[in-house]
């Protein structure tokens, strides 16, 4: 198991700069130890009901090929006991050309031992096998799944939510999903299907920075309830009243998140159809209405340049933790920016808090392979702090090529896999701030008009899918004849 070590003078930068950085906790050192590899076979094979599973399933529960998949969640979290009850329903529909023998499911809590206590699985209304190994959980299909037919797959299980340890941040890096003192944060909570793509389950296995997974569009209700009335929630969706539940509706997102706290207080502001919010803790008032303010700015500068914002809400929550990241129609800033935020635009709460809203253009609308493709995503948004800046305070954008770019190294490849990097720094220079260059020299080439018709036309073409470089390029040779084959030969290794 391999520990990040820093110098203490990085400490420093490094809680200062984080971005997106990290994502559902690779395995580091906690009290609760997270399974190794070769440990990690936390249930092998077994039947969970009674029943024999038969070889008749019952028939499709939709007769319309569904064009993604439905997530329905009821799920009650238990705030002092820390763990949530889980009802869970995924009706699937095979959008691929070939027809499928499995599905592959990505599991993360199951990362920590107890985490993920699975009581039913049923496919098609049928009790089923399946195997659990770290993240993958295979279901083998007793019926092919044939393109264009649906699939419901049942589940009910518990979550054992592991402490969201912060430890040494120059030892062990920021962790999100779990618990802390003040907070508990369901992040990549629910089991889901994975991307398929040449005939493979996409899951790549976590990196020690960095994100990893990938995400289908799907629609989401989640009914959810506290045990405990005093817990305020944040959630990836509006709240409506559903019977004792609360329930939240999210069309084509890619990961739906609940943040709780009986501490929490809100600002909000309406910007046309959407919904803006700002969770934060008391004495964080000023920070925390600098946060509501780039949000709406952000949701409103980027929705011209890159169309419509996809959702009805966008929900940012003051972390209990030192990272920001991105998830659909939220995200998570940094603790400790709201403690150097010191009234000016000139902060990392600034620039990250009009980062982390440009993910819901890319991340969220257009995704991409977060392990393998990084800089699809991070490249646009660390760029889309240059444009908020350049468009709301242009006196400051000389500081931020400055600040931001700390440390940055230009003797890298951008298009660069989250684990061929040394270090998180090195991940950031290569991926972030070595993006942002390329952009700018880019759109200096081919001009503003040219720059700005291509990334509203690359959101266009690639909303609601995984995207890859090859789209990014094409997409940008629809929209100029100049040639710029001499910048990308000096970004990308391989040819573009
Ligand atoms: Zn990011």
């Amino acid at each position: 198991m391999q520990k990040k070590l820093l110098p203490l003078s990085s400490f420093l930068f490094l809680f200062l700069l984080s971005a997106c950085s990290t994502s559902p906790a690779l395995p580091v050192i906690t009290e609760t130890p997270i399974p190794s590899k070769t440990s990690s076979l936390i249930t092998a094979t077994p039947i969970l009901s009674t029943e024999t599973p038969t070889e008749t399933p019952i028939p499709v529960p939709t007769e319309i090929p569904l064009e993604y998949a439905q997530y329905t969640l009821y799920a009650t979290l238990d705030y002092a006991g820390k763990t949530v009850h889980v009802e869970e329903s995924i009706l699937y529909p095979n959008k691929s050309e070939e027809t499928l023998n499995d599905l592959l499911l990505a599991v993360e809590p199951n990362f920590w031992a107890s985490g993920f206590i699975l009581h039913e699985l049923s496919v098609n209304g049928v009790a089923t096998n399946y195997t659990l190994e770290g993240q993958r959980m295979t279901i083998p299909l007793t019926v092919p799944l044939t393109p264009n037919q649906n699939i419901e797959i049942k589940m009910h299980y518990t979550l054992n939510l592991p402490f969201a340890e912060q430890g040494d941040p120059s030892v062990t890096r920021a962790r999100i999903y779990g618990y802390t003192n003040r907070q508990v944060n369901l992040t990549n909570w629910y089991p889901f299907v994975v991307p398929r793509k040449n005939g493979l389950w996409q899951l790549p296995e976590p990196w020690h920075f960095g994100e990893h997974l990938l995400y289908d569009a799907a629609d989401y209700e989640v009914n959810f309830k506290a045990t405990d009335p005093n817990v305020v929630i944040a959630a990836s969706a509006n709240a409506e009243p559903n019977t004792e539940w609360t329930r939240y509706t999210l069309k084509q997102g890619r990961a739906f998140v609940l943040s709780a706290s009986p501490e929490f207080r809100i600002y909000s502001q309406q910007v046309g159809d959407v919904t803006v919010n700002s969770y934060y803790y008391p004495i964080f008032e000023i920070p925390a209405q600098e946060v509501l303010n780039v949000s709406v700015r952000a949701l409103q500068l980027y929705s011209q340049l890159y169309g419509a914002y996809p959702h009805k809400s966008l929900t940012a929550v003051q972390g209990d933790f030192n990272d920001g990241m991105e998830y659909s129609a939220f995200y998570f800033q940094s603790h400790g920016f709201y403690n150097t935020y010191d009234g000016t635009a000139q902060n990392y709460l600034t620039f990250v808090s009009a980062h982390e809203t440009a993910h819901q253009w890319f991340f969220e609308s257009v995704a991409n392979d977060q392990a393998n493709e990084p800089w699809l995503d991070e490249m646009l948004c660390t760029y889309s702090e240059r444009i908020y800046y350049e468009n709301y305070h242009p006196e400051a954008l000389n500081w931020w090529w400055q600040a931001r770019m700390f440390d940055y190294s230009p003797n890298t490849w951008l298009d660069q896999r989250v684990s061929e990097n040394p270090s998180e720094r090195a991940y950031w220079s290569s991926t972030y701030f070595h993006g942002a260059h390329f952009l700018e020299e880019l759109r200096t080439r081919i001009g503003d008009e040219a720059f700005f018709a291509f990334l509203k036309d690359y959101r266009a073409q690639n909303a609601g899918k995984i995207t890859t470089g090859e789209d990014f390029f094409r997409v940008l040779r629809e929209h100029t004849d100049i040639d710029f084959s001499d910048i990308v030969i000096n970004y990308f290794r391989t040819a573009r």
